[in-house]
């Protein structure tokens, strides 16, 4: 959306722009005009996700440049367009990283995450180009709009993506209560995980890990116990712990064979494997020990309609983001913190920034 003939009549708004595939500039740009149903977001904080990390070098086909990314955020609303009649200019919002149609076979039935015309805020990909929040103000159809509890701030709102992503994933598994669950990865989405399953009562809360550090932040988070990943003993300390049947529930939060590799082997006969990650596209599977264990294999994706208990949650103190919040930066900082993110730096969650 570069500045042109037509648009120029318009106030420019900052924005940070993937100019071409590993480059960023700050840029003005034409600030975005509400259609009818639509309103326009001021962003006062958005979160740097994965997807954004690996899209900007092109390696997903879903960041086309030039495009401004970011579709975890929450502002106050700016102006609204023809037929808004629920909100107002000053109100304090966040809204679905995923705009959803809300009329196909599957947002019918509250399935808005599988919507049959799902556009991510932020994408451009073959089929369409939707600028997302790295930028002053953002454009969203407002039935995605979700209001912030009073108490909550902009940077914490901002996390309620990942949140739902995570009870979302969470909701998708049976049995939880009182059970013993393994939790595969604890980066940005495995810790939420670990907290959501908490809140579900789950007794037994088994992370696994490579790095120390992190392993160290799931045990303050609620994991109830802390377990190398590549350690010997590993499958041995968790039949230990699980009256030597295995764990009730077990979730891949990474996206790799060893990771599920893991996550299968430490779960009982009937037990459950949530999938989160999706690091790789292809995965070695343990086809024999999932059928004659009688495993069930579940996919979770994004999240269908958890952001209003997930923002109670996070506002109640229950989830705790703040903690997983490594940076809060202005937008013109944006290209050094994708750098670092894309360079995996050790120790870096969640990078929000502010524009
Ligand atoms: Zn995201
Ligand atoms: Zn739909």
């Amino acid at each position: 959306m570069p500045p042109s003939g037509v648009s120029s009549i318009l106030p420019g708004m900052k924005a940070l722009v993937l100019k071409e595939y590993g480059r960023f500039a700050v840029e003005e740009i034409a600030e975005p005009e509400p259609e009818a149903g639509e309103v326009v977001v001021r962003v006062r904080a958005c979160g740097i996700c994965g997807s954004d990390v690996h899209g900007m070098d092109g390696s997903t086909g879903r960041r086309i440049p030039p495009i401004v990314m970011g579709h975890e955020a929450a502002g106050e609303i700016a102006r609204i367009g023809a037929g808004v009649t629920a909100w107002r200019p000053g109100d304090r919002v966040t809204f679905d990283s995923t705009v959803y149609c809300g009329e196909c076979w599957y947002c019918r039935r509250g399935k808005v995450n599988l919507c049959e015309n799902r556009r991510v805020l932020g994408v451009s990909c073959a089929e369409y180009r939707r600028q997302g929040a790295f930028a002053e103000f953002v454009t969203v159809p407002q039935r995605i709009l979700y209001r912030l509890p009073e108490n909550l701030g902009f940077e914490q709102a901002a996390l309620v993506e990942a949140v739902a992503v995570a009870v979302h994933a969470v909701k998708r598994t049976p049995n939880l209560e009182e059970a013993s669950a393994v939790v595969v990865g604890t980066g940005m989405i495995g810790m939420l995980v670990v907290q959501a399953l908490r809140v579900t009562g789950c007794r037994q809360i088994i992370a696994i890990d490579l790095e120390e550090s992190r392993l160290a932040l799931a045990g303050r988070l609620g994991a109830t116990h802390l377990l190398r990943a590549g350690d010997d003993g590993l499958a041995a300390r968790i039949m230990e712990l699980t009256d030597g049947r295995g764990a009730d529930a077990a979730f891949e939060v990474v996206g790799v064979s060893s990771a599920l590799g893991t996550a299968t082997g430490c779960v009982r006969k009937g037990g459950s494997v949530t999938l989160v990650g999706n690091l790789q596209p292809r995965v070695e599977l343990p086809l024999q020990l999932v059928v004659t264990r009688e495993l069930s294999l579940l996919g979770a994706c994004a999240s269908a309609g958890e952001y209003p208990a997930c923002l109670d949650l996070i506002a109640g103190g229950q989830i705790n983001v703040t903690g997983l919040i490594s940076a809060a930066a202005p937008l013109e900082e944006g290209a050094q913190w994708f750098a670092r993110l894309h360079a995996g730096e050790k120790g870096l969650m969640k990078v929000v920034l502010k524009p």
